[in-house]
């Protein structure tokens, strides 16, 4: 081959992919400016799409998360142990204190009591630290002309458009989910629109720089979908022996006087309430975990995120940030799921058997994930890649420095059958 020939073949290997990447991003322009007379039709003024939609690029990474499908469900135990754990107990109490005086204010208009407001806004954004990163017309962009659901996005990706349009948030400060839920409250600019509060009447309603927006917002959004102001989102109960629980659930809402009579007391052993409206009863890790019995206020909740286990972790925060105690009957495992302390002294733990893990964050990530299989293959465990209470302590034990003395964690029995999933999917994108 001359020279002259391989110099040329080789710039024409390096040209493909940017011409590919050319014809992509001017695909995406096309497709942008083919959403215009919808848009429009949609109430985005033309000025408004131009400023806000020029030089737009794809940002294909959240088609992959919109694809993403989880390698196992997470058991619900795990998605509780990391979302209601001390730490963020104590974090809301904070919050409860720092904010009385709004959050006394909110409850008196919308009639949703403090722990709750801010119970959501603990599992949405840890009390607003973490909000997500992705640019919301970008990553919504990208989700209108790519994926599934392009119809579904597109309507969200008018709504932020026209959120910007009335100047409620900045552009820059417009960044969210992958799937476009942004602020406090990881409202979808659709739910905004509907039930977005402008709390402290400067005009603007603002859920990602104004916390009193953002939590007369949450409770706004628990009153219209039903909240009863003095009820109880529900509590934990004890069935008796040989209860046939087929065919209960969160929808099937029976009178009080029936579950008194079918044998269920609570979970400290003391009668029903008689006092109280329907109850479904709500089994997140069938008959052998915790039972709860859940009133119209957990539907509230649970219109939220559309799952249960989200619901109950809510639910569970706010009985926390009371005052209240952490559920009285295990989960039907042998290897309970870690807080976020616990996450984070496994991650050290794999850092000092020498893996790379990236950042110590608390969450188990992909990297974690490996270097866990790794250990797991290793101590002879499950290699599943979850990080559970069982490598804990069993990397505990090898580290070299005396660790702190772990508390014991919670043992049940082992279940006779593989506890059901939580209907929890981090692959959908939240339905509010
Ligand atoms: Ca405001």
């Amino acid at each position: 081959m001359s020279f002259l020939k391989h110099v040329l073949l080789l710039a024409t290997a390096a040209l493909a992919p940017l011409a590919f990447a050319q014809t992509a991003s001017l695909d995406f322009t096309r497709c942008i400016e083919g959403l215009r007379g919808d848009a429009r039709a949609a109430r985005v003024q033309d000025e408004a799409f131009t400023r806000f939609t020029q030089g737009l690029m794809p940002d294909m990474s959240v088609i992959e998360k919109l694809d993403y499908q989880p390698e196992f469900r997470l058991p619900i135990w795990d998605y509780l142990s990391a979302l209601v754990d001390d730490e963020r107990v104590a974090a809301g109490q904070t919050q409860m204190a720092q904010h009385a005086d709004t959050l006394s204010r909110v409850a008196e208009r919308f009639g949703v009591d403090p722990a709750t407001v801010v119970a959501v806004w603990g599992v949405e954004s840890n009390f607003g630290q973490n909000f997500g990163q992705y640019p919301l017309v970008q990553a919504l962009g990208t989700l209108s002309c790519h994926g599934r659901r392009q119809a579904y996005f597109r309507s969200e990706f008018y709504s932020a458009l026209r959120i910007l349009q009335a100047g409620h948030i900045a552009p820059e400060r417009l960044v969210g989910s992958w799937a476009g839920a942004f602020g406090h409250t990881q409202f979808m600019p659709s739910t905004f629109e509907r039930l977005a509060v402008d709390f402290d009447g400067d005009g603007r309603r603002d859920l990602m720089d104004n916390t009193a927006d953002a939590l007369a917002s949450t409770a706004n959004f628990l009153k219209k979908a039903g909240w009863q102001d003095g009820q109880p989102w529900g509590f934990e109960v004890k069935l008796p022996e040989d209860f046939n629980a087929s065919g209960e659930g969160r929808r099937t809402k029976r009178p009080m006087s029936e579950w008194v009579g079918r044998g269920l007391v609570r979970v400290d052993g003391s009668p029903l309430p008689a006092d109280l409206g329907s109850a479904g009863l709500m089994l997140p890790a069938g008959p052998q975990g915790p039972a709860f019995l859940v009133f119209r206020n957990f539907d509230a909740i649970y219109s939220y995120n559309a799952a249960e286990s989200y619901g109950l972790a809510i639910a569970h925060l706010s009985d926390r940030l009371r005052g209240g105690s952490p559920f009285v009957t295990p989960w039907p495992t042998d290897d309970a799921g870690l807080s976020r302390a616990e996450r984070r002294e496994l991650q050290g733990l794999l850092i000092l058997r020498g893996h790379d893990i990236g950042e110590v964050d608390g969450a188990l990530g992909e990297k974690s994930r490996a270097a866990i299989r790794v250990e797991q293959q290793r101590l002879g465990q499950d290699p599943n890649g979850r990080g559970g209470q069982k490598l804990l302590r069993a990397l505990r034990a090898e580290a070299p420095t005396p660790q702190a003395v772990p508390e014991p964690a919670p043992v049940a029995e082992p279940a006779p059958e593989p506890a059901p999933a939580p209907d929890f999917n981090p692959a959908s994108p939240p339905s509010r």
